[in-house]
């Protein structure tokens, strides 16, 4: 059987690991700046786990209170990563808070010779602190439903390790030990502890993944000039819907934008590209808009009222053609077209009615541009095949 000491070193080394692991994965990805709270929490554990494991053998007052005080400033910082993770708070106000209230409730005691009162408090404060943290990955749990979750039970499982210590310590009824306590309830909460870390180094991993993998997937769905949705998102948002006359599809491209392009450079094109997308995403407000490429857009809306596609389209147009843009001291003008299609009563798919849309903007080029024009009824089906880009 393993002795109480080897297995102190061992729960130091597990947290060792996980310290490393976490420090790896911060470095992967240092916009995740909980990892790093993470790794300063374990960096004041690490050392407390060492210096209690000296005091289990030398029980110096002073040693208590310095490897009490170290872990407890670690369950607090350990609990700011996870307010952090979950609330996306700054760490520093939540640890200092707790660390020094806990601090204060543990040391005091300790310093003054009631050492089993210290280690109720501290296993009560450690109880506490990791119940909290459990509680912010399980709000937090949509993220990464299975491992948030299992994070959340291995914290919990661990905070009712403590709390059977602090039970064992008070029922004792002794509150000077003189020695670090050693009972049934303390080599579980070891035990408990290392499994723990364990599994925690593990799921944190996989909630690491989880948020590469969505990060990847929003990129993928968004236009890295406008931060608008981007056409494979729009298809994925709407290619399955059927869209009746309460719903239109307007798209907007920018005219003889070439020219704008070959007078002021590409750079500032870029800029009027983001002006319209700009002016786009705040009169579509919730309803989707998104660039279809180069400086064409498009806005998918719910017409509550009937003429709202065109008096909504009308009002980016003439807001834009009044707009005066300037880009690095030189003032630009620039006008849109906007094409516009309705769906059917019946239903009419997202397709057909892009492309009655673009008819319509085609039309709008062609009948002069900076004008709106909107698809004759059922256009999708009428024009097919008559154009297919401004
Ligand atoms: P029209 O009025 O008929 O629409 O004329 P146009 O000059 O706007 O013609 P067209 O729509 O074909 O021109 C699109 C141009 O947009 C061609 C391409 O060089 C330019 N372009 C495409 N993507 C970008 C981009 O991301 N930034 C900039 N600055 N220009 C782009
Ligand atoms: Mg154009
Ligand atoms: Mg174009």
């Amino acid at each position: 059987m393993l002795d109480y000491r080897t297995l102190l070193v061992s729960l130091g080394v597990s947290a060792f690991c996980l310290l490393l692991t976490l420090l790896g994965t911060w470095m992967a990805r240092r916009r995740d700046g909980f990892l790093l709270t993470w790794v300063c929490g374990l960096g004041f554990i690490i050392p407390g786990i060492f210096s209690y494991t000296y005091y289990t053998q030398y029980p110096f007052l002073a040693i208590g209170v310095v490897c009490t005080s170290l872990m407890l400033i670690g369950f607090a910082v350990i609990y700011a990563a996870a307010v952090q993770f979950c609330r996306n708070r700054a760490p520093l106000k939540t640890a200092s808070q707790w660390s020094l209230m806990s601090i204060a409730t543990t040391a005091t005691p300790m310093a003054v010779g009631y050492d089993a009162v210290a280690f109720i408090s501290l296993n009560v404060w450690a109880a506490s602190l990791l119940f909290a943290t459990a509680f912010e990955y399980w709000r937090g749990r949509r993220e990464a439903v299975g491992p948030l979750t299992g994070m959340a039970a291995l914290y919990a499982l661990t905070g009712v390790s403590f709390i059977l210590c602090a039970i064992v310590l008070a029922s004792e009824g002794q509150w000077i030990l003189g020695h670090a306590p050693d009972n049934w309830a303390e080599n579980l909460n070891i035990a408990m502890s290392i499994a723990g870390m364990t599994g925690v180094g593990a799921m944190s991993l996989m909630v690491q993944q989880a948020r590469i993998t969505e990060h990847h997937r929003r990129e993928s769905l968004t236009d890295p000039l406008t931060g608008l949705h981007n056409r494979r998102a729009l298809f994925e948002l709407h290619e399955r819907q059927m869209f009746t006359h309460e719903m239109a599809v307007i798209v907007f491209d920018i005219d003889r934008f070439k020219s704008i392009n070959d007078q002021y450079g590409h750079a500032t094109g870029d800029a009027v590209i983001r002006a319209l997308a700009q002016d786009l995403k705040s009169a579509v407000g919730l309803n989707t808009t998104a660039r279809l490429g180069g400086e064409e857009f498009a806005a998918v809306v719910r017409t509550a009222a009937p003429g709202y596609a065109e008096w909504l389209a009308e009002r980016i147009r003439r807001s834009f053609a009044d707009r005066e843009l300037c880009v690095d001291g030189v003032t630009v003008k620039a006008t849109v077209s906007a094409g516009i299609a309705y769906g059917l009563p019946e239903g009419q798919d997202f397709e057909t009615i892009l492309s009655a849309a673009d008819g319509a903007l085609y039309n709008a080029k062609r009948n002069g541009r900076n004008r709106v024009e909107i698809a004759p009824i059922a256009a999708g089906k009428q024009l097919d095949g008559e154009r297919t880009s401004a």
